[in-house]
């Protein structure tokens, strides 16, 4: 193998690992400090671990939305809302992936949660 080609090779491996990480950063799984956050008509409602199974009822002003966290994923159980556009969403796992609740204003969203950073800074 000539030293052209090694270098050749270097790049490819860089960019598809960058590309990667890319990927992995903008929607990759957010790992076990994952958390989901409720808004509610632009103030945050709470903060609840991805990886703890609950059951959240967010008092929306049309209705009760509740919200089912089981096994890492999030999903609209039910909603008080007239359209139900939130309660036919996908369950959410991903990280930036959002369940909204416009007639609500609710916002339910995966953020990889601050646990990790403490981590770091205690070690
Ligand atoms: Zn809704």
């Amino acid at each position: 193998m000539k030293k052209k080609d090694i270098i050749l090779l270097l790049v490819l491996l860089a960019i598809v690992g960058a590309s990667f990480l890319a990927y992995w950063w903008m929607s990759g799984e957010v790992g076990e400090y994952g958390q989901v956050v409720v808004s509610m008509e632009g103030e945050t409602f709470g903060t609840y671990s991805l990886y703890k199974n609950q059951t959240i009822v967010i008092p929306g002003r049309l209705g009760d939305n509740v919200l089912k966290i089981e096994d890492g994923y999030a999903k609209m159980e039910s909603a008080g809302c007239p359209d139900q556009v939130c309660v036919n969403h996908t369950a959410i796992h991903n990280k930036n992936e959002m369940i909204i609740c416009l007639p609500n204003e609710i916002i339910v969203e995966v953020t990889e949660g601050e646990q990790s950073k403490t981590d770091a800074i205690a070690q």
